[in-house]
């Protein structure tokens, strides 16, 4: 296995280590031995990163001059293009990506994204003019302007962390924020590379900082806390964005969340390509660790034995083409963490407990080498009430629900805490839009419409989240509204 470089900190544009020269051992999901280390940062170096993101955003004209923040943006693109393989790299040994997948979600999408956020950028609003209005004798013109908010913290996961990181930063960056990233423990190299890009597009001293470390709290929270950061924008598990609302609430701070979630796809009986429908729901790309994955698939009880064969197959199929890190067709690796192993495979035991028939996989696979693989795993015979169908297992644990009629399919679909994404397939368009409509999420796909794109906003309802990312809205989450009345 690959040694990855050294994860440095930048904080106000300087590369480096940590106070002290703290470090910590990088674990790699394919085989549970170390891949690189990464400089663990004190409370000291959180500090220094927030006067830093302060000072660049106060008194620097990094918030007013466009024209130099898309040309930086621009060539930190480039930067980003010039490094595929690296994070091609990165993705594979620190958050576990198979071949197969980088070319995906991990990089290409990302890098797609960032280049969305490029094209939908000049429809960002500026100011709005409500027009004028008579009052007391005067005639008063009013008008908006949109300016940035001000130091934005953006806290992510390891799952897709290229993807979210830009997500968050360029987004910030394109507004007139200034930035500290702060990546998972597990994938600090996909962080510390938006640290030596920057250094060397050369962008302002402050304008972008990331800091991380072994703890996964501690930095995370300091930013929570602070008064002199303006913004946090999350994307992690729903436990941890109620907690980042309740600490951010002391000093009434922005929170924007992307959270987890439990999305269902509904097959219906009239599907053209049924039996299609039904077998790409396995929950294999990437170990299942996707936010909006479907992880919940629901069919008709008149064709649920026919879809319980049909999976059988497809899962048979599947076979073991997946965990081999060499393998460049394989779009299934290891779970992130032996954490998260455990805690998958407690649930694939408490599915078994509450009655649920286990289709397919189940095992934990040590012989695949010496990270965290599971085989991929399917639930049949479950009911929506079982907390295999409730909880966000976030691995490759697909739970099959039956249906009685759309309703009932709307219904089991909606009763979640969790409202992030889902999708319905069916012969007859019109009803399947109409079930779409009526889905309490903040995506879905009609017959496996693409609904994640750069240039659309993405986000949940419920427990997945506050507020949306990507797109033109995307942006403008870092925008604050003042409104300026003159008289005339
Ligand atoms: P997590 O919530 O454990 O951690 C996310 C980030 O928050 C990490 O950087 C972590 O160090 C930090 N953190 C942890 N405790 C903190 C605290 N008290 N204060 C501040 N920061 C803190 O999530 P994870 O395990 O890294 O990622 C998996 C989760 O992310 C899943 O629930 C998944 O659904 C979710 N996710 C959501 C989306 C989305 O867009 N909705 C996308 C990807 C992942």
């Amino acid at each position: 296995m690959a040694q990855l470089p050294d994860a440095k900190l930048f904080i106000d544009g300087q590369l480096r280590d940590a106070t002290g020269g703290r470090s910590y051992d990088v674990i790699g999901p394919w085989t549970g031995q170390p891949v690189g280390r990464a400089a663990d940062a004190t409370a000291a170096d959180v500090e220094a990163a927030i006067i830093a993101a302060r000072r660049a955003f106060d008194d620097t004209d990094w918030a007013t001059n466009t024209e130099k923040r898309v040309a930086l943006v621009r060539k930190y693109r480039e930067l980003f293009e010039a490094n595929r393989a690296r994070l091609g790299e990165l993705a594979v040994h620190e958050a576990g990506a198979a071949l197969g997948a980088v070319n995906r979600a991990h990089v290409d999408m990302a890098l797609d994204g960032w280049d969305d956020y490029l094209r939908v950028f000049p429809q960002v609003k500026w100011e709005r003019d409500y027009g004028t209005r008579d009052t007391w004798g005067m005639t008063h013109h009013r008008f908006a302007v949109y300016e940035p908010v001000g130091v934005v913290a953006a806290i992510t996961p390891w799952n897709v962390p290229l993807y979210v990181n830009i997500g968050k930063v360029v987004a910030a960056l394109l507004a007139g924020c200034t930035v500290i990233l702060k990546p998972a423990p597990n994938t600090p190299g996909m962080g510390a590379i938006f640290g030596e890009l920057a250094a060397q597009a050369g962008f302002p001293a402050g304008v972008i900082n990331v800091v991380f470390g072994s703890d996964p709290v501690e930095a995370g929270e300091m930013l929570v806390t602070d008064p002199r950061v303006d913004l946090v924008s999350f994307t992690g598990s729903t436990g941890v964005g109620k907690r980042i609302m309740e600490k951010g609430a002391a000093t009434l701070k922005r929170v924007f969340l992307e959270l987890g979630g439990k999305s269902a796809k509904i097959v219906l009986d009239d599907a053209p390509n049924f039996a299609q429908d039904v077998a790409m729901t396995m929950l294999v790309f990437h170990a299942g660790q996707g936010c909006a994955v479907q992880s919940r698939l629901l069919v008709p009880k008149s064709r649920y034995q026919e879809a319980c064969a049909i999976l059988k197959h497809a899962y048979a199929s599947f076979g073991d083409n997946w965990g081999d890190p060499a393998n460049p067709q394989h779009i299934m690796g290891p779970v992130i963490s032996k954490r998260q192993m455990e805690r998958v495979m407690s649930y694939i035991e408490l599915g078994q407990k509450e009655g649920a028939t286990l289709l397919c996989g189940g095992k934990a696979r040590p012989d695949k080498g010496g990270g965290y693989f599971i085989e991929p795993t399917c639930f049949t015979d479950v009911t929506n009430d079982m907390r295999i169908a409730q909880e966000e297992i976030f691995g490759p644990v697909l739970v099959v629900i039956p249906f009685e009629d759309d309703e009932d399919a709307i219904r089991i679909a909606n009763e979640s805490h969790y409202g992030l994404s889902g999708g319905v397939s069916g012969g007859d368009a019109a009803r399947a839009m109409k079930i779409a409509r009526r889905i309490r999420t903040g995506s879905v796909s009609v017959n496996n419409g693409m609904c994640i794109a750069g240039d659309l906003p993405f986000g949940g309802y419920k427990a997945s989240g506050i507020g949306r990312e990507w797109g033109v809205e995307g942006i403008e989450e870092f925008l604050e509204t003042k409104l300026i009345a003159a008289t005339v």
